[in-house]
């Protein structure tokens, strides 16, 4: 027989709708440093403003606040003893210039409610509940990403405090102004052991809930990615005078190969994808055969061979297209990031959380995206959910979330934590 503590916990209704406020709230001055719109860049004056609402928010929770040595915000709700490791609940607080309202903040304030609706009716765990709100997810201010989940997973390799902003303002004096001790800096990396699991809420980014009419999605797994740099050389020449047949035109070719990745793309698993971003032209007038074209190439997909095999044969497909037109091709690797793949046996409970919510079978889908979960990956087990957002758009004052689809996403996380206390 399960005891009542065994009871997966009910939210009631306003709670969600508490979640969407407190995100439209934190969506302009004074936590946002734009006075149109969203800009909280990392340790900025509505960063600031930002962590100290959301410590009174996590206050009344029932946590016991914190900002740790690298700027990120910080909620303890004990466990049954006193100092057991934590099951970590976050996402991120910045944003990038012209952002959106819910992307990285819904996952913090949802983990902030999870807590209250727990604390409400006094119910503990053999584990802690910690909220974390990471300070820069987006290199909303510095040229480097994740830096502060980095810190907290202890893997700075390459991180570098002389960094500067846009106004030369390094981060190490940043970090200073912020008030925060430089020379203490490591005491933000957690400790094995003292975090069991670490869970991020994040709307989609993604057009796919979406089309299929779910409010959430289980990801699986975060994309692994290629990133090519792609050069095409062939001949200059009058657009009048230069006869078809005698042409090397590098654009003719680059055209070809364009519509080569997008077959291959289309051609693989769903999650696959593959896109031409960037595409430079030159000399580029109206009346010369174009005779040099650079383009870039992303290639992602939810484990390192599927990425690898579609990005082998569109390589080998664009050498076949300038060997045929005669034209000189340079490829360089930009950027190589391997999949990180989600804790099978977490995902396993957020499926079924999502089950026991919805009822209906869970989505399961790959995060094309980036997540400070990537990152955490290196230091515990790792699970994300996803929550349909309009048209899929964000990075963009327009991201919108539904209300209904805020609560779907609460009562699964509270259900999970219930499903983690039981199995795990
Ligand atoms: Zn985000």
């Amino acid at each position: 027989m399960v005891g009542l503590d065994m009871q997966p916990i009910t939210v009631p209704p306003p709670s969600g709708q508490r979640v969407h406020a407190r995100c439209d709230l934190l969506g302009h001055a004074p936590y946002s440093d734009d006075a149109q719109g969203l800009f909280r860049p990392y340790l900025g004056a509505g960063y600031r403003a930002t962590l100290d609402r959301i410590a009174a928010w996590m206050s009344d929770a029932g946590m016991s606040v914190r900002v740790d040595a690298i700027g990120n915000v910080v909620g303890r709700y004990e466990g049954i003893a006193p100092d057991a490791p934590s099951l970590l609940i976050g996402s991120h607080v910045d944003s990038v210039r012209h952002g959106g309202r819910y992307d990285g903040m819904l996952g913090v304030i949802l983990g902030i409610e999870v807590v209250a609706a727990f604390a409400r009716v006094g119910r503990r765990f053999p584990f802690a509940l910690e909220v974390i709100g990471f300070g820069d997810e987006e290199g909303s201010r510095f040229p480097a990403a994740m830096l502060t989940s980095r810190t907290v997973a202890g893997v700075r390799e390459g991180f570098d405090l002389s960094m500067v902003d846009g106004d030369g303002i390094s981060l190490a004096a940043a970090l200073a102004e912020f008030g925060l001790d430089l020379a203490a800096i490591d005491d933000a990396r957690i400790a094995p052991g003292r975090v069991l699991a670490y869970v991020e809420a994040h709307i989609e980014q993604g057009p796919v809930l979406e089309a299929e009419g779910r409010a959430v999605g289980v990801v699986s797994a975060i994309a692994a990615q290629h990133r090519y740099r792609v050069t095409m050389q062939g001949m200059a020449g009058h657009a009048g005078t230069m006869a078809m047949h005698l042409r090397r035109d590098a654009l003719a070719a680059a055209a070809e190969a364009i519509g080569t990745v997008e077959r291959i793309g289309r051609a693989g698993p769903a999650d696959l994808v593959a896109t031409v971003g960037r595409l430079e032209v030159l000399p580029g007038a109206a009346n010369v055969v174009p005779g040099d074209v650079m383009f870039t190439i992303d290639v992602r997909a939810g484990t390192n061979a599927v990425r690898d095999a579609a990005a082998g044969e569109i390589l080998s497909e664009i050498r076949d297209i300038a060997a045929r037109r005669d034209i000189v091709l340079g490829v360089a690797l930009q950027h190589d990031l391997d999949a990180t793949p989600c804790d099978a046996h977490l995902t396993e409970l957020m499926e079924q959380a999502v089950v026991d919510v919805t009822g209906a079978p869970a989505r399961v889908l790959v995060s094309g995206a980036g997540h400070d979960a990537m990152v955490m990956a290196h230091l515990v087990p790792v699970s994300m959910l996803f929550i349909r957002c309009e048209k899929g758009i964000s990075h963009n004052p327009a991201e919108a979330v539904s209300t209904a689809d805020v609560e779907v996403a609460l009562r699964t996380l509270t259900d999970f934590v219930c499903l983690f206390e039981r199995r795990c």
